[in-house]
Order: structure tokens, then sequence, then C-alpha cells
């Protein structure tokens, strides 16, 4: 059988078209059942004795984020979100407080910059926003900043990244780099020796909603500072162990080990290939679409589409439309999403591996009808 129909037969039937696994992907029977069973055992023998019986679980979990990021096992915590884990790592970074990022840079990443007091420069782009990374390390050698926070794959534009070579060279200079895998893992290859990395398990790994993780090399989590408890209390956690703490949902992390053990299982470079095998014929089917215009290179090897339109629709409006009357799930991207980089909303498809020609197809023809259709 096809991966596509091993990942199809999985889970739930979907109802209609779901094409937004850059948003939020389907989760397989197999992490829903894992979670629900957390929330028995908790009722039976109470929150806590359950959470202490999931342990090899969650440690799992913690290892397939280490297999697929190269990272050691210890290195890795669950948080609640990308955009949590930034906030933990910035907000334990000592020193001067300046970062170079992409001028595609995620809307709500740019805000939790800002409101931990980083001052941003961009890294020189090509015309499709990719890093130009020689015209890059020229410019972070002769004005270093505190690190270089990357975001390998966008939300609002498929442009995968060159993050391998330029993590190595920006390692290779000595600055250190942080890597959003939000969008990236389990979609391109992120074992790149980032000195940080972070991610959702919503996304293309397809696990529950409110969790993430983030990765941190011991000799960079060594310069960090805790900040809770304060760093002067004498207590034993260590910084890592302060990322842990607080309240969270045990269920959906074991539902998300379970999520990442079953791409592991797929074999991850099988989904990456797939992955970009959809997103090819997802532009080659929408290129036609009239009033429209793809705005990703064909072969770029990601799922995710973007159309911005040519003729004056609202991509929130045929988002809508697109629910309401065809069942089909897509992205609105306002400019919100990148303001430094985005002129226009766009519509964003990011459809998963079973995604077939048909459904692709399908969707070009919804969007060709209307609301500013024909
Ligand atoms: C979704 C996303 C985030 C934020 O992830 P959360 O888990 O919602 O906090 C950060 N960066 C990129 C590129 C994203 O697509």
């Amino acid at each position: 059988m096809s991966l596509a129909q091993q990942w199809r037969d999985a889970r739930p039937k979907v109802a209609g078209l779901h094409l937004d696994s850059g948003a939020c992907s389907r989760q397989s029977f197999a992490v829903i059942d894992a979670a629900t069973a957390h929330a028995r055992h908790e009722a039976e023998v109470g929150g806590y004795v359950a959470l202490e019986a999931a342990a090899p679980v969650l440690d799992a979990g913690r290892a397939a984020v280490a297999a697929l990021t190269g990272f050691d096992a210890s290195d890795v915590v669950y948080t609640t979100g990308s955009n949590h884990s930034l906030g933990l790592l910035l907000a334990s970074w000592p020193g001067e407080r300046i970062l170079a990022c992409l001028p595609g840079e995620f809307g709500p990443n740019l805000a939790v910059m800002a409101a931990n007091g980083f001052e941003v420069r961009a890294l020189p782009v090509d015309g499709d926003g990719r890093v130009v990374v020689d015209e890059a390390i020229r410019e972070l050698v002769a004005n270093p900043p505190a690190l270089v926070h990357f975001t390998a794959l966008a939300s609002h534009r498929g442009v995968a990244q060159p993050v391998a070579e330029f993590v190595a060279a920006c390692r290779a200079e000595g600055i250190p780099i942080v890597v959003d895998a939000a969008q990236a893992l389990g979609h391109l290859d992120c074992n790149v020796g980032a000195d940080a990395l972070y991610s959702s398990s919503r996304k293309w790994l397809s696990g529950p909603r409110g969790v993430g993780v983030l990765a941190v090399r011991p000799q960079l989590a060594e310069r960090l500072q805790r900040q809770l408890p304060p760093v002067d209390w004498d207590v034993p956690v260590n910084l890592l162990q302060s990322f842990e703490h607080g309240e969270h949902n045990a269920a959906a992390r074991i539902g998300f080990s379970v999520a990442i053990g079953e791409h592991l299982a797929a074999g991850p470079d099988l989904v990456r290939a797939r992955l970009a095998e959809v997103g090819r014929t997802a532009r080659t089917v929408l290129a036609d679409v009239s009033g429209w215009r793809v705005i990703e290179p064909v072969d770029e090897p990601t799922a995710i589409t973007t159309l911005e339109p040519t003729d004056g629709a609202d991509p929130t409006t045929v988002r809508a439309w697109l629910i309401a009357e065809r069942g089909i799930v897509t992205t609105a991207c306002e400019v919100m999403r990148a303001p430094f980089e985005m002129t226009k909303p766009v519509l964003r498809i990011s459809p998963h591996i079973d995604t077939t020609l048909d459904d692709l197809e399908h969707f070009a023809t919804a969007l060709g009808e209307g609301p500013n259709g024909h």
C-alpha cells in the first residue's frame, strides 16, 4: 500500500478537503487514542501518578525529536508551541540583544523578539526571499549580531531556505544560530547542526495542538540565564528544567510522542519526497487558475503553495467561501504574518502526503468558481 494511502487510512475520514497542514494537520487514530488513554489513566490513578507512569513515552518523544534534528535527547524539552519556545530562549539570552533574521520573518516571532528587547536586522535575500549565503556571512562577520534567528521554512511562502548550508556557514564563523522549524520539522531535513531549534506538534508532524519542542545544545544552554525561578535563588533547577516548569497538558505531549514516532516509522525521507511531489503537483495544477498567481517556483521542495490575487479577490473572503460552499480548508495569510516581506494577503494551501491530483484539481476548479469567479 502507498505511503499516502497508509497515512489516510490511519486517520478519521476527512470531511471535505483538508489543505491546511501548515496550520494544523490531521491526527491519527493512534495519536488520538494515546491522548485519550492518558486522560483516562489520570482519572483512574491521579494526574501526577499517571504522568510518572508515562515518563518512558515522553522520553521516546524527546528521543524522536533528537533523531530528526541531530540533538541529544537530553537537549530537548517540551513547550506549548513554537512561539513559547522562542520566548523561553530569548528571555534567557545574556548580554547584547541584537539578532539577524530574514526579511520574511514570521510576524508573531517579531513580536516575541520585540517583547524581549531585541533589535532586529535583516539578512540579505534574493527575489524569492531566500537568504544569499555568501553576502549574509560577509555582513554577519563585519558586524556580528548576538545571534541569527533563521526560519527554515516560512508560514506565508513555501520557499525552502538553504538551511544546512547557512547553519554550517554561521557556525564556522562562531555566530550562534537558532532555527525556527515550525514549518520545517517533518517537512525538510532539520538535522543541520543548529545551536538551538524549535518546532510545533500540530503542523507537519500531525500531533495534537498545544505542544511544541525546543532543543538547545549544551554549549549554548550553559550561557543562557535561567528566568524561573530567579537565577540567584539557590535551587537545583537547570536551564532546560526551568523551561519545562509550568502547567501543561500531559495527554497532548503523549499524543505528540506517538505522532513523531509514526513519522519516523513512515520514513522521514520518504515523507519529505512525497511532500515535495505534492507541492510540485499543486503549483502545476494551479498555474492556470485565473485571478491568482502562484508565488513559489514550481519545483520548490515543499508542500506549501501560496496564491496572490491578481484580480482583487480577498483571500480571507475566499477562504471562508471555500469552507462554507466547498468544504475545502485553506489559510488566508494577512500581511501581518510577514510584515517586512508581504505586500498583499495570500491564500495558502498546505496539503499533506495523502493529497491526490484529483484533490488538487478539485481545489483549482473551486478557486476558479468563486466567490469572485465566474
Ligand atoms: C506556526 C509558526 C510559528 C508559531 O508556532 P506556534 O506553535 O503557533 O507557536 C512560528 N514560526 C512559523 C514559521 C510558523 O509557521
